[in-house]
């Protein structure tokens, strides 16, 4: 305790004297806004309800439902919709500087199963992202991988021409289907190590291993019952037809900064508007969309201290695509000048916890750059004055804060939960159905407006707006910005985490 709180105070003394004259002399960067008054958290809150937030829900649900696929992916027609509409109501308020950020990517748009079966009886499964087509219906016999399929030596030569079975576990699905395809297997089945199925992503290709196969999922029993059957000695083949449509594609980012306030010291929050291909994404993330919109046409009636800006982010579910890019296409001197990201991912979560990114590491000893304590504080506090209990989730950067984190911006947000299962304590606090996940419609097509828990979502939004109010006014007490570099060590171990060893982001499965 008393470490921690020597360094506080040595920080707090180091910071005092650079951010007074970096204010100083980025005086000329403040840009009040004329007769409009102070934003307050009171004011800013009260402006959000729960009315205009499912209108905003509504509108992305109508884009989904519009065309065929009834989802929300990136390169689909309704996320162009979205990202359109963003942009236009953004626009409206003449608050912001409104820009599409484009970048490119690979994305799957369509994916079909037409067959799938193994000794003749026709299997449940699904197509990992990124999937290839097979060439037509291919029948092959089926050989086990040694281990877990993770190195090319895993692969014995009778996999040319085959189609092998994998089992999950150890390393990324992309590289047992990379390492497949290098083997000359025609497609690869991966089985779960755990009950239940898999819905996952390969990550976006290239691949130096090898390109994918076609890659489907099989249940952990069914695999293990493959793998004994043929380890005794059957003979025993598959029928597969798979056709994918993979293609590189440009979507965009939005991305709006307010006109006023002092743009050396901004404010980033960020959700994103991609959905997965099952869906139309309202929870994940459609209610951070929402809910980060609301406030940014609130905050347009009022003036700011520090320049506010949103971040909407393409591509988070194919692997924080969106949010990379614009960390990546920062320069050093315009990522110093942000000094903190909130985001915002699933705040509406019909089986709902009150969580909030540990960016003190106390929960999970992953900490963030040097403010993301106070950011994590800052939302405790918006709890504990409503009585509300909150506590924290691991910040690992499964979301699109992980970037932030790598370009040691500092960073926090609020959750409701995805596809953790809810604890019988959890359920003791907040009620809900333990032994449940968090959104049971995660990442499937009852993800909609229906399925809300509204009361969730406006508490959350309107800690959005708390923040925004806080932080738009005054940066005091919090630390500087350093640049990348310090704090490397904690950084590399959650980038590690971040990157595969461990796994993916939160909402999406990389192995
Ligand atoms: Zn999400």
């Amino acid at each position: 305790m008393r470490v921690t709180f020597a360094l506080a105070a040595l920080a707090a003394a180091a910071s005092a004297i650079p951010t007074e004259l970096r204010e100083r002399q980025d005086g000329q960067n403040s840009k009040p806004c004329p007769k409009k008054p102070l934003v307050t958290a009171e004011k800013l809150k009260e402006d959000i309800t729960i009315k205009k937030l499912v209108k905003g829900a509504q509108q992305l649900e109508d884009f989904a439902y519009s065309y065929p696929a009834r989802n929300r992916i990136m390169g689909g027609k309704a996320h162009e919709d979205t990202v359109n509409w963003l942009k236009k109501e953004l626009e409206s308020t003449s608050y912001y500087d409104v820009t599409l950020q484009p970048f490119s990517n690979y994305v799957m748009l369509n994916g079909t199963l037409n067959t799938f079966t193994i000794g003749g009886r026709a299997i449940n499964s699904t197509i990992f992202e990124y999937s290839n087509s097979t060439a037509g219906l291919v029948t092959a016999p089926v050989v086990v991988v040694s281990n877990l399929g993770c190195a090319a030596s895993d692969y014995p030569a009778a996999v040319a021409g085959s189609i092998v079975l994998i089992s999950r576990g150890s390393c990324e699905f992309g590289l047992k289907s990379a390492l497949a395809g290098g083997a000359g297997a025609v497609a690869a089945i991966i089985y779960n190590n755990a009950p239940g199925s898999i819905s996952a992503t390969l990550g976006p290709p290239p691949r130096p291993e090898g390109s994918y196969v076609a890659t489907v999922s099989l249940l952990q029993a069914e695999g293990l019952a493959l793998v004994a059957q043929i380890q005794g000695g059957a003979n025993v083949t598959a029928s597969l037809d798979v056709l994918t449509d993979v293609q590189v594609i440009t979507t965009n980012n939005v991305l709006a900064t307010s006109k006023c306030g002092d743009k050396s010291n901004q404010l980033w929050l960020g959700a994103h508007t991609d959905s997965v291909g099952a869906g139309p994404g309202i929870n994940d993330d459609g209610s951070g969309t929402v809910g980060i919109l609301n406030v940014a046409k609130s905050l347009a009636k009022y003036n700011v201290k520090n320049a506010v800006s949103f971040g909407f982010w393409s591509g988070e579910e194919s692997g924080l695509l969106g949010s990379t890019y614009f960390v990546e296409s920062l320069s050093p001197e315009a990522a110093l000048k942000i000094r903190a990201y909130l985001n915002f991912d699933m705040i509406a979560s019909p089986n709902y916890v009150h969580q909030i990114y540990d960016g003190d590491g106390s929960a999970y000893g992953l900490s963030g750059p040097a403010g993301s304590a106070d950011i994590e504080a800052f939302f405790e506090g918006y709890f504990k004055d409503l009585n509300i209990p909150s506590n924290a989730t691991e910040f690992n950067g499964r979301s699109d804060y992980g970037p932030f984190l790598d370009a040691n911006i500092p960073a926090g947000g609020t959750t409701t939960g995805a596809d953790e299962i809810k604890t019988v304590a959890e359920q003791a606090i907040w009620g809900g159905v333990a032994g449940e996940i968090l959104d049971q419609n995660y990442h499937q097509a009852a993800d909609n407006v229906t399925n809300l828990n509204q009361d969730a979502w406006l508490l959350h939004s309107r800690g959005i707006a708390a923040a925004v109010a806080h932080y738009a006014t005054s940066w005091e007490g919090f630390p500087v910005r350093t640049p990348v570099g310090n704090g490397t060590a904690k950084r590399s171990v959650r980038t590690e985490v971040r990157k595969g060893v461990q796994g993916a982001k939160r909402s999406i499965k990389l192995l």
